[in-house]
């Protein structure tokens, strides 16, 4: 995001609206500055009514920034997935794919929050330390898009000092090797310098009971059972 400092009038108002906070006011307090190694291109501060002079614009982004809009701002289509957001629908609609199956997990590592932001290093640093357990990254994903080799999880060089509001790393392991996954996530968090949090799904037993839950449990993992449930959606239509 660039400002045009001849229409800027230093009120101010756009410096709230960034979540990574990216913009301030000069010194003189006469303009607005945007930190353009900070500006992870969500597009916030120009979709938000604080500017009424003009004065913020987006210019044309080219590679590698533009992955930057394509992590962080919710209307860039990803041509991976041909929706826009970080992630695929898998997690949402598993009970339309079935892609998860009985014995499998579902995990998604959401790398970045808002003020802290992720660099594409530290989102490379979890996935090469998942990549270590032979997973598949989900294909039909913007950020294993990033991958020069999925299968390791190394990221194309170019990227590795760009910044996103966060990325999510997305694949399936088979449940026993849940726990293992998840002590190499809490020792990575500590070489990173940023948050992730964990999504885990897996498909209800037939007693309503669910597969993962005593794993988190022994392992002491703090964990919130939430659900989704998309009406209308259909029947699973993958075998069981
Ligand atoms: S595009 Fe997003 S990150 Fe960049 S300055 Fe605007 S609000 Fe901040
Ligand atoms: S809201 Fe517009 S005019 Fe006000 S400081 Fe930001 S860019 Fe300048």
């Amino acid at each position: 995001m660039q400002v045009k400092e001849e229409l800027c009038v230093g009120c101010g108002r756009c410096v709230l609206y960034c979540p990574v906070q990216a913009i301030s006011l000069s010194a003189d307090r006469k303009l607005a500055v945007i930190d353009q190694d900070e500006c992870v291109e969500c597009g916030a501060c120009l979709r938000s009514p604080a500017c009424k002079t003009g004065a913020l614009y987006q210019p044309e982004l080219t590679w590698p920034r533009a992955v930057r809009s394509l992590l962080s701002d919710p209307l860039t289509i990803a041509p991976e997935s041909g929706i826009s957001g970080r992630g695929t629908e898998e997690m949402k609609t598993n009970d339309v794919t079935a892609r998860f199956k009985r014995g499998y997990a579902g995990v998604a590592v959401e790398v970045g929050r808002p003020l802290l932001g992720a660099r594409l290093r530290d989102v490379e640093k979890v996935a090469q330390a998942i990549a270590r357990f032979g997973v598949e990254f989900e294909k039909i994903n913007p950020t294993t898009s990033l991958m020069a080799d999925p299968k390791t999880g190394k990221f194309k060089d170019d990227l590795l000092d760009e910044k996103v509001l966060s990325a999510i790393i997305e694949f399936a392991v088979p449940i026993e090797k849940l726990p293992d996954v998840l002590y190499t996530l809490e020792r990575v968090s500590h070489e990173i310098d940023t948050i992730f949090t964990v999504d885990v799904c897996s498909r209800c037993n037939p007693d309503g009971s669910i597969p993962h839950e005593e794993l988190l449990a022994r392992g002491n993992w703090w964990y919130s059972i939430n659900v989704k449930t998309n009406v209308g959606l259909g029947r699973p239509l993958a075998a069981e």
